[in-house]
């Protein structure tokens, strides 16, 4: 298929958006007789007048070749293999036009690229710029930046797709979710962030194969789900994942307690922390991992504690931390780290004591590590709650005399 071309003066990217890191790379390939496009999420964000978060760049070079022309990169990972270009304080990833898995019906007998149900296990087999565009996962992120004559390639009409804020998969949706279910997150994350409308193929695709997502890496899903709930749009995410019936397979718990009766008021939480969440990222600030967890789970993890302390006769502080690392247990599905598990439970363990301290405890209190993100949860719950005014002001007040 030819692809569309938009040429320099029809479009609004210009060289010096570029990372002079991505421009060295780029003009690097391009002198030494290679094809050198920008591509991915870089292309898509210029075209939309957004910072991007970095820069990839793909090429016809072999990563070998590529490791040749740059001293001063890495050839890395086993599934793909890509070079990594090291700038003092950027990092270029480069990786070599790739093919598009063969069909499950074409692959012979013994070939271990597709899993029985289709996901894809292994794949590494240098294709055309085309080909490196269609295994791409959306229209929006499949556009190249040529260097050679500063144009616009489109093979998907991704340009089109992004006038009309589309968020559109390329090729068959139930094939492209089913390969790789974490796309359904990065649709998710790419409508809310981008304020994109997910195409309606897609999302009844994504309702009919979220389902899958239980069957995913856990640690994709652990680096998936942070960034969903950090891109600065997480009420849009939260919406999302409820809407298309994603929340249920992401957090199976919350989902089903979400679903019980009374779930109105739980959602209330939700959107109240989500847009705490974005507040604290939109003025620049690192949300920690672990009060993102908390800050989702602790409404749920407060309801669990609540439950024990009537039915199983637990203290409730000490119901609250039961309840906390029960819940934690079961999310053994996303890889959380040890230390971000840890990290949450002191969180909600430390709550009761907001409220029952003496002077010379708060003082200890105020030393621990995880007193910040544990105040931070108390406070938001207090606010969000209209209670522990008095208990507020007077931790405000010992902050201040520390
Ligand atoms: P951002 O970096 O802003 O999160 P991005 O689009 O650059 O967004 P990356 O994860 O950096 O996302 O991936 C770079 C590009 O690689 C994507 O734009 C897309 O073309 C392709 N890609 C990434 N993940 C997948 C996937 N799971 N399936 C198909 N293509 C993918
Ligand atoms: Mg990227």
């Amino acid at each position: 298929m030819e692809p569309k071309i938009i040429a320099r003066p029809d479009h609004n990217i210009s060289r010096k958006q570029i990372s002079s890191a991505a421009l060295k790379v780029l003009y690097g390939l391009k002198d030494a007789g290679y094809t050198a496009f920008l591509a991915g999420g870089g292309v898509r964000d210029l075209l939309l007048n957004r910072a991007p978060k970095d820069f990839d760049v793909a090429t016809n070079a072999t990563p070998e070749e590529v490791k040749k022309v740059f001293r001063n990169s890495r050839l890395i990972g086993r599934r793909f293999r890509l070079v990594h270009v090291y700038f003092h304080n950027e990092i270029i990833e480069v990786s070599t036009f790739r093919a598009p898995m063969p069909a499950a019906d074409e692959i012979p007998e013994k070939n271990s690229f597709l899993a029985k149900d289709g996901l894809v296990l292994r794949d590494n087999v240098f294709g055309t710029p085309e080909e490196d565009a269609l295994r791409r996962d959306f229209t929006v992120n499949a556009l190249f930046y040529n260097i050679a004559d500063f144009s616009i390639i489109d093979y998907v009409n991704g340009i089109q797709d992004l006038d009309n804020r589309i968020l559109r998969v390329i090729g068959n949706p139930d094939q492209r979710f089913t390969e790789d279910p974490v796309r359904i997150l990065r649709a998710i994350r790419f409508a809310a962030a981008l304020g994109l409308e997910i195409e309606s193929s897609a999302r009844e695709a994504i309702r009919c194969h979220a389902a899958r997502l239980e069957g995913c890496s856990s640690s994709r899903l652990y680096e998936e789900i942070q960034k969903l709930f950090s891109c600065g749009k997480a009420v849009q995410v939260f919406k999302l994942c409820c809407e298309l019936d994603v929340i249920e397979h992401l957090f199976p718990e919350l989902g089903a307690w979400l679903k019980a009766p009374d779930g109105e008021r739980k959602s209330h939480w939700l959107e109240k922390s989500f847009k705490q969440i974005d507040r604290w990222r939109t003025a620049g600030l690192t949300v920690d991992s672990s009060l993102l967890f908390a800050l989702i789970f602790g409404e749920y993890h407060e309801w669990v504690a609540s439950q024990l302390a009537e039915h199983e006769g637990l203290a409730y502080a000490d119901a609250l931390q039961e309840a906390t690392h029960r819940h934690i247990r079961q999310l053994d599905r996303i890889c959380i780290p040890k230390a971000v598990t840890h990290h949450i439970a002191e969180i909600m363990s430390g709550q009761p004591r907001f409220l029952k301290t003496t002077p010379k405890n708060a003082q200890r209190m105020l030393r621990h590590r995880s007193f910040l993100d544990a105040f931070l949860y108390f406070k938001f719950a207090a606010r969000t709650a209209r209670r522990y005014t008095t208990e507020l002001e007077w931790w405000e007040q010992q902050r201040k005399t520390r």
